[in-house]
C-alpha cells in the first residue's frame, strides 16, 4: 500500500488533500497544529503538534512516505497577509515549519516532497495593469514580492531548490494562485476574497449593501480546489521539478468575483468601495509551462466552483445563526 504524509492536513487545501488520497487508496498520516474544523479527518493517522519543533517533526517523519505534501503554513487572505501586523509570524513560523520538515524528510531518506508556493511571489512591478498581469515562471526574478509572505514563499521555494541539487530529493515547487471552495476559513480574519464574499451575501437581505475593499477593478483568477488536487498530484507524480503555477486563467475583477455570486444566491446587493488591503493591482496565472511540461490543463469555470462554495458557505451562515 502506497503511503503519504499531509502536513497542514487540518487545514483547508490539506483537509482535501487527504480525502483524495484516501479514494486513492493511499495509507495517510496527517499533521498540523488543529484538526480539520468542518468535519472528521480522514487520515489513518492524525499527529497534533507544531511542525515548527524539530523533534516533534522527526517523530512525525518516522517512516519513509512514498508523497509528502506540505501544506503547513501561517496563512491568510488579504485581510492577514496585507496588512503588516502578522510580518513576523508569517515569516517565522512558516519558514521553520519548511526547514525542520524538509530536514527531517533528508535524514529518513524520504524522496518525494511537494512544496505548496504562491502566486506572491511574483514582482510587483509586473502586477500593476489589472488588464495585463505577467506571471510567466521565469519573471520571479529580479525579485520584488509586494508582501513578506511571498518573501517567506520565495526563500523557501530556494530551500527545497537546493535540498534537491545539493541531496538528490524529488521536491516539487508549485505556485498556487488563489484556491478556493468549501471547507475553507470563511470567518475567522483569514479567508480570502471568494470566501469573504459568499459570506457577506449569504449575510446581505436581498436590495441590501456589502463592503468591498477597493474599487473591485483589480483582477484575479481564482482554481476551484479539486482541480488544484488534481493538478498538485499530476504533478508531484511527474519527474519534473517546476516550480510551476497552478491556478486558472480565467481573470476575473473582485466586481466581477463579487456579481457572480449575487447571481449565485439569486440577490441583488450593492456595494460600498471601501478602503483596505488590497495586494497587487492585477493577477492571472500563466499556465502554458504546465501545459507544456504535464499536457493538462485545469477546464473548470469560476461559476462552477463558486456553485459548490456559496451553499457551503450560506449553511455555516445559518448555523453561526442558529447558535447566536
Ligand atoms: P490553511 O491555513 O487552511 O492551512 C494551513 C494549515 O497549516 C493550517 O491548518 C494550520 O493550522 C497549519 N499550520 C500552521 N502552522 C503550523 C505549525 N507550526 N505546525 C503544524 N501545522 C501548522 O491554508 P490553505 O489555504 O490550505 O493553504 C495550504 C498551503 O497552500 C499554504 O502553504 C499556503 O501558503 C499555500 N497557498 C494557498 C493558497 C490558497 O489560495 N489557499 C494560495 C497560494 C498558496
Amino acid at each position: 500500500m502506497k503511503t503519504a504524509l499531509v502536513c497542514g492536513a487540518g487545514g483547508f487545501i490539506g483537509s482535501h488533500m487527504v480525502k483524495r488520497l484516501k479514494q486513492e487508496g493511499f495509507w495517510v498520516r496527517g499533521v498540523d497544529l488543529k484538526f480539520p474544523e468542518f468535519g472528521e479527518t480522514k487520515a489513518d493517522d492524525f499527529a497534533q503538534g507544531d511542525l515548527r519543533d524539530p523533534h516533534f517533526c522527526s517523530h512525525v517523519i518516522d517512516r519513509r512516505f512514498d508523497e509528502v505534501y506540505q501544506f503547513a503554513a501561517d496563512m491568510g487572505g488579504a485581510g492577514f497577509v496585507f496588512v503588516g501586523d502578522n510580518d513576523a509570524d508569517i515569516m517565522h513560523n512558516s519558514a521553520m515549519i519548511n526547514l525542520n520538515v524538509l530536514e527531517a524528510c533528508r535524514k529518513r531518506n524520504i524522496k518525494r516532497i511537494f512544496y505548496s508556493s504562491s502566486a506572491c511571489v511574483y514582482p510587483e512591478f509586473n502586477q500593476l495593469d489589472p488588464e495585463n498581469p505577467t506571471t510567466e515562471e521565469n519573471s520571479v526574478y529580479p525579485a520584488q514580492p509586494d508582501s513578506d509572505y511571498g518573501w517567506e514563499k520565495l526563500f523557501s521555494e530556494r530551500l527545497y531548490l537546493a535540498y534537491h541539487r545539493n541531496y538528490g530529493m524529488d521536491v516539487r515547487v508549485a505556485r498556487y494562485h488563489n484556491i478556493f471552495g468549501p471547507e475553507g476559513s470563511w470567518n475567522d480574519g483569514r479567508e480570502k476574497a471568494p470566501a469573504a464574499f459568499c459570506r457577506k451575501i449569504a449575510e446581505a437581505e436581498d436590495g441590501g449593501e456589502i463592503e468591498m475593499w477597493g474599487d473591485g477593478e483589480q483582477t484575479r483568477s481564482f482554481m476551484y480546489v479539486d482541480e488544484c488536487l488534481e493538478a498538485t498530484l499530476r504533478f508531484t507524480r511527474s519527474d519534473w521539478t517546476g516550480p510551476v503555477n497552478i491556478g486558472s486563467e480565467e481573470m476575473v475583477s473582485i466586481n466581477e468575483l463579487a456579481k457572480t455570486v449575487m447571481d449565485i444566491a439569486e440577490k441583488k446587493v450593492s456595494i460600498k468601495h471601501i478602503p483596505g488591503p488590497l495586494g497587487v493591482r492585477g493577477r492571472n496565472s500563466d499556465n502554458s509551462l504546465y501545459e507544456k511540461m504535464l499536457g493538462w490543463r485545469a477546464s473548470a469555470s469560476l461559476r462552477k466552483g463558486l456553485e459548490a462554495t456559496y451553499p457551503w458557505i450560506k449553511q455555516q451562515v445559518e448555523k453561526a445563526k442558529a447558535s447566536g
